[in-house]
């Protein structure tokens, strides 16, 4: 990174030497990577009508591993036109509890492959595969479960209603939870009676093609999914496509807007999950270093590629230059590298451009007075990487205080009374997560009640679960994917 300020605090970095030195210990299981991926439409994988690709980037080498078929507006219309008929002639009319019964072989099918889609997730995207392998894919199949139970109980979920579903979904995805975000969008819209067309992100198609081989093989009827990849203008072609129901957006604010206003006016419902700038509160009372624990988890997990990261962290002044001085420790300790190597704590960042992102975010941080403290590790030569590090002395106008990062890149803020840390925390246009961390249960409660965010963690941070809804406030979107709540946005009632 360029120009950098030496770090403010006192403490001596600690030296860890030879100690934390492991022996690589990187994945064995073979993978099933493939030399080209097609579209699946209808139940079959087929070419695009251009005959166009593009190529799947491996983030840690930086190498072309996949070609990927580059679907246009023909390969949209063609299906959308499948995923109508499967709606009319069979999904929709399916006695719920059949579609409960495949989504639950699509759950335990997911289960058993659940190694090797990990790889797979890792190779494409770059996330360590300790977490594809132990947050993603669990919680993915999660998902195929949960909703599998709700499939044939929805008139329990619209007490005295009677819940139909809309038709067809186009779902729009981005690359930081590839396999999760489609279980996210998939699984309620199937368990509703909805059929569904979903456009992977650009840098990580990978894995939902391989989850179509699983729809294939449990015997998933042709045309309830449907996979078209491509670059932005697929999306665009999805939004725009007249005989879509639904449009289910993941992704920034600024295509979340285009989408917003493209949608304005047309039959289609709309749920957007955006962009989040989570404001993480730590109170003097905390236990500290569980609190650093999860400062380390809510910023360096995946990358710092989560919506929902803490990527704010705003301390009580009191214990700031302890928690800073803890942070500094920590983030020497965690290993960055090879996303296959099962020490690995911070993977490699997903594409160049984001890799230019970050860096550019960084480079205004320092550049607008604010002091970075990096992990001095090693970065492999090849691939896109970013230290993990973080902002100290940063005040709530700087750049980095406020616009997503989505990196390893932490802002430390500081506050003096419960009341100036809501204010500093509402400070924002988004409104996605937060995190408080204290001794005391009622200021828990007590400023959940004040915060706005959709989710709030309480001593922890980052926690999913397919029954708990999630979704944001403000330009973090609206609706709410998760639970219950979730088939919301998948019937009219
Ligand atoms: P993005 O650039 O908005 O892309 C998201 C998806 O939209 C991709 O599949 C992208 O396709 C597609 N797309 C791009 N332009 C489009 C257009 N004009 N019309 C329709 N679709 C279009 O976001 P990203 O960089 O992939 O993901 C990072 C963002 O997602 C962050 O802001 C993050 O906070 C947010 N996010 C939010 C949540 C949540 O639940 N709130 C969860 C995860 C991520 P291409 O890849 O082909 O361009
Ligand atoms: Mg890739």
């Amino acid at each position: 990174m360029a120009t950098q300020k030496k770090s403010s605090s006192k403490t001596p970095a600690l030296n860890f030497g030879s100690a934390w030195d492991y022996a690589p210990a990187p994945e064995t299981t073979p993978v099933p990577l493939k030399k080209s991926y097609d579209l699946f439409i209808g139940g079959k994988f087929v070419q695009p009508k251009s005959g166009k690709t593009f190529w799947s980037i491996n983030p840690a080498t930086g190498k072309r591993h996949a070609r990927i078929a580059r679907a246009e507006a023909a390969d949209v219309d063609l299906a959308v036109r499948t995923a109508r008929t499967a709606h009319e002639n069979g999904w929709s009319k399916m006695p719920a509890a059949e579609r409960g019964k495949y989504l639950f072989r699509i759950a335990r099918m997911i289960q058993e492959k659940s190694r090797e889609l990990a790889i797979l997730e890792s190779m494409d995207g770059g996330k360590p595969i300790r977490e594809s392998r132990d947050i993603d894919l669990p919680l993915v199949a999660a998902h195929f479960f949960h909703y599998a139970g709700w499939a044939d109980k929805l008139e329990y979920a619209f007490p005295g209603r009677k819940p139909r579903s809309l038709g067809v979904a186009g779902q729009i995805i981005p690359w930081n939870f590839p396999l999760l975000m489609a279980a996210w969008k998939i699984a309620p819209a199937l368990a509703c009676g909805n059929t569904v067309v979903i456009k992977p992100a650009e840098t990580t198609s990978i894995t939902a093609l391989h989850l179509a081989e699983i729809f294939q093989q449990a015997g998933l009827p042709d045309g309830v999914v449907n996979i078209v990849t491509g670059a932005g203008d697929t999306g665009a072609a999805l939004v725009n496509h007249p005989d879509i129901d639904k449009i289910a957006f993941t992704g920034s604010t600024g295509v979340g807007k285009k989408i917003a206003a493209s949608v304005a006016g047309t039959k289609k419902m709309l749920t957007l999950e955006l962009g989040g700038k989570a404001a993480n509160i730590v109170f003097e009372d905390a236990a500290i270093d569980q609190a650093v624990e999860g400062i380390i988890n809510g910023i360096y997990f995946n990358q710092g590629h989560v919506c929902c990261a803490g990527s704010r962290l705003l301390v009580q002044e009191s214990v700031h230059d302890e928690i800073v001085a803890k942070l500094r420790d920590r983030i020497e300790t965690l290993r960055v590298g090879d996303p296959l190597d099962k020490n690995t704590d911070v993977g490699a960042i997903n594409s160049r451009e984001q890799l230019a992102r970050i860096r550019e975010l960084v480079d205004s941080g320092v550049a607008e007075g604010a002091d970075l403290v990096e992990s001095s590790c090693s970065l492999p030569d090849e691939g896109y990487w970013c230290r993990p590090g973080f902002f100290t002395g940063v005040t709530p106008s700087h750049r980095v205080a406020r616009e997503e990062i989505f990196g390893p890149v932490l802002s430390v803020l500081t506050f003096r009374t419960p009341e100036e840390a809501i204010e500093r925390a509402n400070n924002t246009c988004y409104g996605l997560s937060a995190g408080i961390w204290t001794d005391k249960g009622s200021k828990i409660f007590q400023l959940a009640n004040q915060l706005k965010a959709g989710v709030i963690w309480g001593n922890t941070f980052n926690q999913f679960d397919p029954t708990s809804p999630f979704g944001g406030y403000k330009e973090s979107g609206f609706g709410r994917e998760g639970g219950r709540h979730g088939l919301a946005a998948y019937v009219k009632v």
